[in-house]
């Protein structure tokens, strides 16, 4: 396969890239930045990979088998009006710009699917209901960012596959939550916030590559998936796990200094958004 990624240099995107090379396909990596893109993917590592900017994007679509749409501002800053309207925008934007692209494909070049990220945030939260692809879209400013984005996804449909997958919060080693979480553990400042019951709707890197990579070559992916682990957890449940492997405690209340000292004003959004989800998801798996 030829697989075009937005958002190719990010958390999961790198690790997609890798399995992509890894199971001797070729990438296109869609970036806006192509000399950030070069230093994350040398050549010498990656000889299947073509990093393309901006204008490049149009004839590295059209060509693909498929096409990945990671791309979109990170959610974990401070949220200023300003920041907001650019967390939705810049997701609209690109996915925007990715359907025209397959849409004014000739057919001969026109990728067959579309798989385009999208997050649990969509369902809004909650402490008791359990959330399926066919719950309903909460109302907080999330689920509508989720909503504009995938029905602007949604708009490939018909000319291509579209798979959206309703992504959860993603663990792993070198990025994502557990890079900001791990550092308040090694303070001895990690611990639940508030009750410690709210639920965590976890997936791991691979886990969520392998479902983003089946999606790509599985026709019968397609409409909305999640992606999340089968077992979600109470936060409590999170930080205990955290805190045994660290040799940390885990039951004291995170402070709000603590936060800040590690993620400065990007405290907010995980004090509000990050570590308060409810989702109680079934999972594909
Ligand atoms: P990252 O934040 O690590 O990477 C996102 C990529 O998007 C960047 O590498 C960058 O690529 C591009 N990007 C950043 N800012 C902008 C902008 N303003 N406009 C356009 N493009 C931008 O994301 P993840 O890998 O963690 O996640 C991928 C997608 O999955 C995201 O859209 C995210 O919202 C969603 N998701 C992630 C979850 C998680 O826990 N990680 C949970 C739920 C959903 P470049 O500079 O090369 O253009």
């Amino acid at each position: 396969m030829i697989i075009s990624v937005t958002g190719a240099t990010g958390f999961i995107g790198k690790r997609l890239v890798q399995k992509l090379q890894a199971e001797n396909h070729r990438v296109h990596v869609l970036t806006r930045s192509k000399s950030k893109a070069e230093l994350i993917f040398p050549v010498k590592d990656f000889p299947g990979v073509k990093i393309a900017g901006e204008p490049e994007w149009k004839d590295c679509i059209q060509g693909s088998t498929g096409v990945v749409n990671l791309a979109g501002l990170p959610i974990s800053t401070r949220w200023s009006s300003e920041i907001k309207k650019e967390i939705k925008q810049s997701r609209v934007r690109v996915t925007s710009k990715v359907v025209d692209l397959i849409k004014r494909a000739p057919d001969e070049t026109r990728p067959q699917v579309l798989v385009s990220a999208t997050a649990v945030g969509y369902y809004g939260t909650s402490e008791t209901q359990v959330f399926d692809e066919q719950s309903p879209s909460g109302k907080d400013y999330l689920a509508e960012v989720c909503r504009e984005w995938e029905s602007t996804a949604l708009k490939a449909n018909g000319d291509v596959r579209v798979a959206l997958i309703r992504i959860g919060v993603v663990l792993g080693k070198d990025g994502g939550a557990l890079a900001k979480m791990i550092p308040l553990f090694m303070m001895f400042a990690g611990g639940p916030l508030g009750s410690g019951n709210q639920w965590f709707s976890w997936i791991h890197l691979d886990d969520i590559v392998n479902l983003i990579y089946e999606a790509l070559s599985n026709p019968s992916y397609k409409g909305v998936i999640n992606g999340t682990a089968p077992n979600p957890v109470r936060l409590s449940e999170l930080c205990e796990q955290l805190g045994n492997v660290l040799g940390r405690p885990s039951w004291l209340p995170v402070p709000d200094f603590a936060l800040k000292a590690v993620l400065g004003e990007g405290a907010t959004v995980v004090r509000n958004h990050l570590w308060l989800p409810c989702h109680q998801s079934i999972s594909i798996f």
